[in-house]
């Protein structure tokens, strides 16, 4: 699943190229997650004016309201000056003067919705839940601890659940727990400042290096066929149960948290 970092790396891929692009068609093919909201005929002729970023949906600004993209489960989007004729698996064309950005979403968990404003009630579904975004300077270690305070569930599942800082999806918040040496069990409200202002940093620095990772290789990233691939950091602990803990050489452990898998260092990691 595309996390945070993906879908900046995504966005730098064609944020720059398409700014300023007139919109000549939208073809959407079969439906995904909502529907569009509008006639698609009144996207021609606007401009794509800048695309931004919020949690994982990319904002296509237009003279008129916004488009919202996110890419579900297994989207990617490819920004290039001509397309191939649209496989099953393509179900939405953006055809501007400077290229066409096509979604590819084989199981369509994917959306593209227009809203008038980000303050409208259709953009507010969408992003009014969406916690503080951890890499443009308004995540805030104190604000962030005392936002901890206030629950009572495991640390691991309050950071995915992206209220309080968005974007720390599952690969992420174990290597930032890992980093901080918090165990991810640990009730949030038990994490004590100083741990708390480690967390954050731990969460800028996982999530800069993966937009960094993916940014450097960026040409390699987006393949001949022009689907945009997935990397993953060489993690601490993800992915890794039973093998040595990169620090100590004790066995990573894997645990079932919220039917998502944690993996943890059961030394390096405290409660
Ligand atoms: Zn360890």
């Amino acid at each position: 699943m595309p996390e945070l970092p993906e879908v900046e790396v995504t966005r730098l891929s064609f944020a720059q190229r398409i700014a300023g692009a007139r919109i000549a068609a939208l073809h959407l093919g079969k439906p995904l997650r909502w529907p569009l909201g509008v006639d698609a005929q009144a996207l021609c002729g606007q401009h794509v004016l800048a695309v931004r970023r919020r949690g994982k949906y990319l904002l296509l600004d237009l003279d008129d309201g916004l488009l919202l993209l996110h890419l579900g489960m297994s989207g990617s989007l490819n920004f290039a000056p001509s397309q191939p004729p649209a496989g099953p698996h393509d179900h939405m064309d953006l055809v501007t003067d400077r290229g066409t950005l096509r979604l590819h979403d084989p199981r369509r968990f994917g959306a593209v919705v227009w809203a008038p404003s980000e303050d409208s009630p259709q953009a507010r579904k969408l992003l009014g839940h969406l916690g503080v975004e951890p890499l443009n300077g308004a995540f805030d270690a104190l604000a962030f601890h005392a936002a901890l305070r206030k629950r009572s569930a495991p640390i691991k599942q309050v950071l995915l659940a992206g209220d309080i800082v968005v974007g720390v999806g599952n690969i992420y918040a174990s290597e930032a727990l890992f980093l901080a040496g918090i165990r991810p069990t640990l009730p949030a409200n038990k994490v004590s400042r100083p741990r708390a202002a480690r967390l954050h940093a731990a969460i800028i620095d996982v999530l800069s290096r993966a937009v960094r990772q993916g940014g450097s290789s960026l040409r390699d990233f987006v393949s001949a066929e022009g689907k945009t691939g997935y990397f993953q950091l060489e993690a601490a602990v993800y992915g890794r149960a039973g093998q040595p803990c990169r620090v100590c050489s004790t066995p990573i452990r894997a645990i079932v948290q919220g039917q998502r898998t944690t993996f943890y260092c059961p030394r390096c990691q405290k409660n």
